[in-house]
């Protein structure tokens, strides 16, 4: 079944390469390559030599270079039999060599794990594609044959590599713009690692197949006769369906069912020029109504991996939705070949790796940044590390952000603006103060969206990068640099500031004997990672921690536990409201209407109120602008007042925001304990804005007790805002 020979590959290479010298050398590279698999077979039965000769053949669909070819034909040698990186060397040169050594697995090495093995061996080809990119197209081919033939390997086994080429492998031929490649990597990939999942969606596809192509015939015939009517000349129109892995990550990302997604089908119209693109593109949102916000101008604006379209979902008068993508015959290239198309092979132009590399890493900017995480952290971290860190900075799903001056920044999904501030330059990270995202100022944990405008807001005197910034950091690089600023502070003269900030504290709370001790640090603080007496001074030397819990939690409760005392009060009113459930709110024309107060708002005497006249239990009563109301039918509306001699207090809901600050709950209690008011629940938050968020529940008599409390509390320094819950 898996009959191949050399005339297979030389009919492919012949397509494009004529020389007789390069063709010579491919067959030299066959003859080496069959001479030394010779007697070794593959699992699946055959002869081992049709491995490499399909992995070549692979390759020269890509129209690469002769070196290229020649590596696929070897790619196995050094591995599997005596050949020598010398021996290729010598025969091929020194490209052809390193190119073979690149995919070629460590073996002399000892593993201390499965894992540790598999992660030395990324290392070690991700460091090789930085030095030559083919590696990676050999490696990507050598792949891709094997996923062909993965019926003859054991289970763990295949589930092993399919997870690894999800993992590595396939991302990477994404980044690389091989579209073609990279579909089918995952899709033989998904057939074996959730083989439930893969069934099920090739099913579905299936299932409405005919009527599905039927429908969509029916459109292409349409868009021709609209083209040909606007004269748009020399036009082709392709049908497709999404590959399956493709549909799979957007059921499992988005939560949808298959029927919800409606890219499954694909219209592709290829024209002559750019131009002609966007004319194509008005005429389809003329006859067809577009989806809102399913627009979107690759050509403008090329993906990183350099892939360039216009997409469009619109609607068909039958009620059909389909996108169309809308290209050049040069981009439709480049979407399924990538870099592969870029930088084919030209006969009779002479091939220089370091022009290559260097125009790739011009127009790849993650390749650029590959090369610059191989200088960086290839040493001093170890392999897993490495390899986690391109992953996570590099493979992963992309958002791409337009600095002021319009240059496009490519970062991992879920990035923020510190992310892109360490991407630009480590001085902008350790200035940042914030940042402005298409005129609005954001939050430092915002999370980018593609096409956001980003403009870094610094200062030079800010006190830089604290620990609170590596929880907002989504990129190793990021994290790597704030993690150096931190170390670097001088750990003495925060030590020395610590142990002073400590002193004055217990000095201020007139107690001036006293010994702190290792233990007491680590059982107090061992959850913001201190672990020991030193670690804590140097982290209040560095503002991370207060001196002020410090201090409390060695004195005892007494003073400042206010959330004890609040839980007390707490329990005490809970049994007061039980007691005295009057609701003071007069009902006219009923009699002895049952009546209860709305918790979403909570309204109290003095409010505005309105009865809302639900279906089985009675009358709930509503402050007039509350929320939920809008959602609610007006018809059962009812008016509503309160009683005048009313005796009872009334549950109210409030939201403060405030910086945080650890004084600030008891200062409030202060506030709440000298005007007399009882809290009944309290929840507080703190956000990565240092803002502390409490939601508070208090007893008063009517709004005008409200207002004074409420003016009592903004009389606190550290909070900006109070407002009534759900108004
Ligand atoms: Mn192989």
């Amino acid at each position: 079944m898996d009959k191949v020979s050399y005339n297979d590959l030389f009919t492919k290479v012949n397509t494009y390469i004529h020389n007789p010298f390069e063709l010579e050398r491919i067959k030299r590279a066959y003859l080496l390559a069959e001479e030394k698999h010779r007697g070794q077979f593959r699992k699946s039965g055959g002869p081992y030599i049709c491995h490499p000769l399909h992995v070549a053949i692979i390759l020269a669909e890509l129209h690469v270079g002769p070196d290229t070819i020649i590596a696929g034909l070897l790619h196995d040698c050094i591995e599997d039999t005596n050949t020598t990186h010398e021996e290729i060397e010598a025969q091929f040169g020194k490209d052809v060599a390193d190119m073979v050594d690149g995919v070629t697995k460590l073996t002399k090495m000892k593993f201390s794990s499965l894992e540790q093995k598999q992660a030395e061996n990324h290392q070690k080809m991700l460091l090789a594609m930085g030095k030559d990119i083919r590696v990676i197209v050999v490696k990507l081919a050598d792949r891709l044959h094997n996923l062909r033939t993965m019926d003859s390997q054991s289970p763990e086994k295949r589930e092993r590599i399919c997870r690894e080429t999800l993992e590595i492998y396939a991302p990477l031929a994404h980044r690389l713009g091989m579209f073609k490649i990279k579909a089918e990597l995952e899709d033989r990939s998904l057939r074996y690692t959730n083989p439930e999942k893969y069934k099920e969606i090739s099913a579905d596809i299936n299932e409405n197949k005919s009527a599905r192509l039927g429908n969509i015939e029916h459109i292409i015939e349409q868009i021709k006769e609209i083209l040909t009517e606007e004269n748009i000349k020399d036009f082709s129109i392709k049908g497709r369906v999404k590959n399956i892995f493709s549909i799979y990550k957007k059921m499992t990302n988005q939560h949808k069912d298959f029927e919800e997604i409606y890219d499954v089908l694909a219209i592709r119209i290829i024209v002559d020029t750019i131009d002609n693109c966007y004319r194509v593109l008005g005429l389809i949102h003329a006859y067809y109504t577009p989806v809102p916000k399913r627009f979107k101008d690759y050509i403008a604006v090329p993906k990183p991996n350099l892939y360039q379209s216009l997409h469009t979902t619109v609607i068909s008068s039958s009620g059909l939705t389909f996108e169309v993508q809308i290209r050049t015959e040069e981009m439709d290239k480049v979407a399924e070949l990538g870099i592969a198309a870029h930088w084919a092979y030209k006969e009779n132009l002479a091939y220089s790796k370091e022009k290559e590399q260097f125009e790739i890493a011009q127009k790849l900017k993650w390749y650029a940044d590959l090369l610059q995480f191989n200088e960086e952290d290839a040493d001093d971290s170890d392999a897993k590390t490495f390899v986690d860190s391109v992953r996570k900075d590099i493979l992963t799903t992309s958002v791409y952000v337009y600095t002021p001056t319009g240059d496009v920044i490519d970062l991992p999904k879920g990035a923020t603006p510190l992310d892109l501030a360490y991407k630009i330059h480590t001085q902008l990270g350790n200035t940042i103060v914030g940042a402005i995202v298409n005129k609005h100022i954001v939050s430092l944990n915002y999370e980018l969206q593609n096409g956001d405008i980003v403009s870094i807001r610094t200062n030079k005197n800010s006190a830089g990068p604290t620990t609170n910034w590596l929880k907002i950091a989504k990129t190793s690089h990021a994290r790597h640099k704030i993690k150096a600023f931190l170390n670097k502070q001088n750990r003495d003269v925060l030590l020395a500031a610590g142990k002073k900030l400590v002193e004055e504290e217990f000095q201020a709370n007139k107690v001036f004997s006293y010994e702190l001790k290792e233990d007491f640090a680590k059982e107090n603080f061992g959850k913001n990672n201190i672990t020991s007496l030193d670690d804590l001074y140097v982290d209040i030397g560095k503002g991370i921690i207060s001196e002020k819990t410090v201090v409390a939690k060695y004195i005892g409760t007494k003073k400042i536990d206010s959330e004890e005392i609040m839980r007390k009060s707490i329990e005490k009113t809970n049994k007061m409201i039980s007691t005295n459930s009057e609701t003071g709110v007069v009902v006219e024309g009923l009699n002895n209407p049952q009546i209860k107060l709305a918790v979403c708002c909570c309204p109290i005497p003095g409010d505005k109120i309105v009865g809302y006249v639900t279906k089985g239990s009675g009358i709930v009563v509503h402050h007039e602008n509350c929320k939920n109301l809008e959602s609610l039918d007006k018809n059962r509306l009812l008016n509503l007042r309160w009683a005048t001699d009313i005796k009872r207090k009334y549950p109210v809901s409030l939201r403060i925001t405030a910086m945080q600050n650890v004084q600030l709950l008891g200062e409030i209690m202060n506030v709440l304990s000298s005007l007399n008011v009882q809290t009944s629940s309290l929840n507080v938050k703190n956000n990565l804005n240092l803002e502390t968020i409490i939601k508070i529940k208090i007893l008063v008599a009517n709004t005008v007790e409200l207002d004074k409390v409420i003016a009592n509390l903004n009389k606190i320094t550290a909070i900006s805002d109070i407002h009534r819950e759900n108004i």
